[in-house]
């Protein structure tokens, strides 16, 4: 028998007002995968992760986690069925420190905590030297570990919705940002991750979707996109 996907996305279509973004998309993400969503400036990679969320909640099809269906419900009950979301602009507080950080994260999540503050300086020893610094000083990359420790306070974290994690970081932070993605997935947490840096979400990836003006265009493990140049090209802009 085979079990219920722990994300499954089926045939959405998702409006801003009166703006069509999303047309009909379907996506499914497995129990410990990484899955890269991929796909041009525009696309609709955010507006995904903002209709999975709740917050900009789809007009039809459905979203479900492990076989239930979540739609109607708000961003907060849908972060308690064990979904995090880090979006692009990181959301870290510049002018409070590390632990202060931390600590407005551990509160929004209502007091029911599964991983402690302890946990996620093991976790992140980088964070843990920094307990006083100013997120506002620290490099990009240490910002970006800021916001994934972040997301995995308060309930348990079982998917982690990443959007463009890469976003304004030379390309060895990139390489460090990735590697504590492969290491949280090590850890049993599932990804889904948004990328405009294509080569470096399918290294990570065991799957990948494509999309293009908020269709999915392409679909297969991650290893074959990145030899199918043809797609790279035409929907990635990769040479
Ligand atoms: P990027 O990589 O640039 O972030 P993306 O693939 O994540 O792109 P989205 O941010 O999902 O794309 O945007 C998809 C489309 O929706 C774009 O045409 C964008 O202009 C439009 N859009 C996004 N947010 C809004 C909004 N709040 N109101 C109206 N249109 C929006």
């Amino acid at each position: 028998v085979m079990s219920d996907p722990l994300l499954s996305v089926d045939g959405i279509d998702t409006h801003y007002g009166e703006s069509h973004i999303l047309f009909d998309l379907s996506l499914s993400v497995g129990e410990g995968e990484i899955i890269a969503l991929v796909g041009r400036n525009g696309a609709g990679k955010t507006t995904t992760l903002r209709s999975v969320m709740g917050l900009t909640p789809p007009t039809s099809g459905t979203v479900e986690i492990r076989g239930e269906a979540i739609d109607g419900l708000d961003p907060n009950q849908i972060r308690k069925r064990g979904i995090s979301w880090i979006p692009e602009e990181r959301r870290v507080f510049g002018g409070l420190t590390v632990e202060e950080n931390l600590r407005l994260a551990a509160h929004s999540g209502d007091g029911d905590q599964s991983a402690g503050f302890e946990e996620v300086y093991d976790q992140f020893p980088r964070l843990d030297e920094r307990r006083d610094q100013q997120a506002g000083t620290m490099s990009g990359g240490e910002q970006q570990m800021l916001a994934i420790a972040r997301a995995l306070l308060g309930p348990e974290t079982d998917l982690l919705l990443l959007d463009e994690p890469s976003e304004g970081l030379a390309p060895q932070i990139v390489d460090d940002v990735a590697d504590i993605v492969r290491e949280l997935n090590e850890r049993g947490v599932t990804v889904l991750l948004v990328e405009q840096n294509a080569e470096m979400a399918l290294g990570l990836a065991d799957r990948a979707y494509v999309l293009e003006t908020g269709r999915i265009v392409h679909e297969s493990p991650a290893s074959e996109l990145l030899e199918d140049r043809e797609t790279m090209e035409s929907y990635l802009g990769v040479k």
